[in-house]
């Protein structure tokens, strides 16, 4: 399987770092949408949010975990947005979950 947030977690794609534990891998955005644009991924590959189950969903709350201690760092005292694309109709690029960290400026009221 050749996916590119798996290639990233595993360093043969380089970006830049801003969280790890041994569930969670944290990064900037290549095309950041605001002054804070994180990506936060599960280090075990799921494709989308609709692969989400009982079986799997630790790894989410382990995402949620981190959101608070990333934003912390990234300086977001004053609230951010965290958003996940799901399929075509989500607008999804990459098959591989994750969470965008959004903050650093008001954001815009809507999202559709
Ligand atoms: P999606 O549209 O799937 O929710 O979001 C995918 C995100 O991945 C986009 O915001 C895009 O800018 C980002 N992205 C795509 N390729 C790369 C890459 O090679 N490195 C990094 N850091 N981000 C990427
Ligand atoms: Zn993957």
């Amino acid at each position: 399987m050749d996916c590119l947030f798996c290639n990233i977690i595993e360093g043969k794609i380089p970006s830049q770092k801003v969280y790890e534990n041994e569930f969670v891998y944290a990064f900037r955005d290549i095309n950041p949408m605001a002054p804070v644009h994180v990506l936060i991924v599960p280090k075990t590959h799921l494709a989308c949010a609709d692969e989400i189950n009982a079986d799997n969903s630790a790894c989410v709350a382990k995402i949620f975990e981190a959101i608070p201690v990333i934003a912390k760092a990234e300086g977001l005292t004053n609230g951010y947005r965290v958003i996940n694309n799901c399929g075509e109709d989500g607008c999804q690029t990459i098959k591989h979950l994750h969470f965008h960290l959004l903050g650093g400026r008001k954001l815009p009221e809507t999202m559709a």
